[in-house]
C-alpha cells in the first residue's frame, strides 16, 4: 500500500493562519494541494501571505465576532465552492491569575478561541454534510487538559473545545464529517516567544523530548487528519506536546 498525502480538489480556511501556526498548516495544506483561505483580522495581510501560497486567497476576519466569522465562511464558500477542511486556529491569550482575571479578558478569550470554533463550525459544516464529506480541526492545547497557573480563561477556551470536538463528532458522523483536535505542547511562535529565556529552560526541561514543538510538527498532523488516512478517526485529541502531558 503506497501512503501519501494527497488533497488535490479539497478547500481549507484556516483561521488564524497569517503567522505562527496557523500559517504552517495552511503552508502544509497547500503543500498537499489544497486551495487555502488565508484568514487574519486584516485582510490586506491575509492576501499578502496567500499571494505566497498556490492556489490561495486571503480574507479579513476578526474571529471574535459571530458576524464576521458567518461572513467568512459565505465568501470562502462563494470564491471556492466549498469548505472541505475547516481549521479553527485562531486564538489570544490574555494571561493571569484567576483571582486577577476582568470580566472583559475572561470574555475575550472565550470569544476568540472557543465562539469563533463553534460559529465558524456552525456554518462551514452545512455545506460539509450536504456533500458528505468534511474534516474539522479544532487546535486546543495540552493546557486544555492539564489546566495551568494563570491561563484559566485560556485554559478553559481550550477544554471547551475539546467538548465541541466531541459533541459535533458524534452528531456529524454520519455523514462522514469528521470532527478532531490537536492539542499542542509549548511551540516556537509569537505566542511563546514572549517567554524569558529562564521560563523556556525550566520548561524544555519537563518535555522529554527536551525542546519545543516547531509549527511543523502541528501541522503534519493537522495535513494527516485532513487526509484519507485518517477516514477512520473522529472525535479525537491528537496531543503533539512532546511528552510533556504524558
Ligand atoms: P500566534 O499569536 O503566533 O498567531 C495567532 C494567529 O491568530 C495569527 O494569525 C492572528 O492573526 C490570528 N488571530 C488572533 N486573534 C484573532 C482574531 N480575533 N481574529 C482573527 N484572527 C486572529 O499564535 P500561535 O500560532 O502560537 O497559536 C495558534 C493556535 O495554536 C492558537 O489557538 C493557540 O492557542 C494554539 N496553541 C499554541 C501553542 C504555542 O505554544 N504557540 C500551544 C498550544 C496551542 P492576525 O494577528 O493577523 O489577526
Amino acid at each position: 500500500m503506497a501512503i501519501s498525502i494527497d488533497l488535490t480538489g479539497k478547500v481549507a480556511l484556516v483561521t488564524g493562519s497569517t503567522r505562527g501556526i496557523g500559517l504552517g498548516i495552511a503552508q502544509a495544506l497547500a503543500s498537499c494541494g489544497a486551495r487555502v483561505a488565508v484568514t487574519g483580522r486584516d485582510a490586506a495581510k491575509a492576501a499578502a501571505v496567500a499571494a505566497d501560497l498556490p492556489g490561495a486567497q486571503g480574507f479579513g476576519c476578526d474571529v471574535a465576532v459571530p458576524a464576521e466569522v458567518e461572513r467568512l465562511v459565505g465568501d470562502v464558500e462563494k470564491a471556492f465552492g466549498s469548505i472541505d477542511i475547516l481549521v479553527n486556529n485562531a486564538g489570544i491569550t490574555r494571561d493571569n491569575l484567576m483571582l486577577r482575571i476582568k470580566d472583559d479578558d475572561w470574555n475575550a478569550v472565550i470569544d476568540a478561541n472557543l465562539r469563533s470554533a463553534f460559529v465558524a463550525t456552525r456554518a462551514a459544516s452545512r455545506g460539509m454534510m450536504k456533500r458528505r464529506w468534511g474534516r474539522i480541526i479544532n487546535i486546543t492545547s495540552v493546557v486544555g487538559l492539564m489546566g495551568n497557573k494563570g491561563q484559566a480563561n485560556y485554559a478553559a477556551s481550550k477544554a471547551g473545545m475539546i467538548g465541541l470536538t466531541k459533541s459535533v463528532a458524534k452528531e456529524l458522523g454520519s455523514r462522514n464529517v469528521l470532527c478532531n483536535a490537536i492539542a499542542p505542547g509549548f511551540i516556537a511562535t509569537e505566542m511563546t516567544d514572549a517567554m524569558t529565556p529562564e521560563a523556556k529552560a525550566a520548561l524544555t526541561g519537563s518535555i522529554p523530548l527536551e525542546r519545543l514543538g516547531a509549527v511543523s510538527d502541528v501541522a503534519g498532523a493537522v495535513a494527516w487528519l485532513s487526509s484519507d488516512l485518517a477516514a477512520y478517526v473522529t472525535g479525537q485529541v491528537i496531543v503533539v506536546d512532546g511528552g510533556l502531558a504524558t
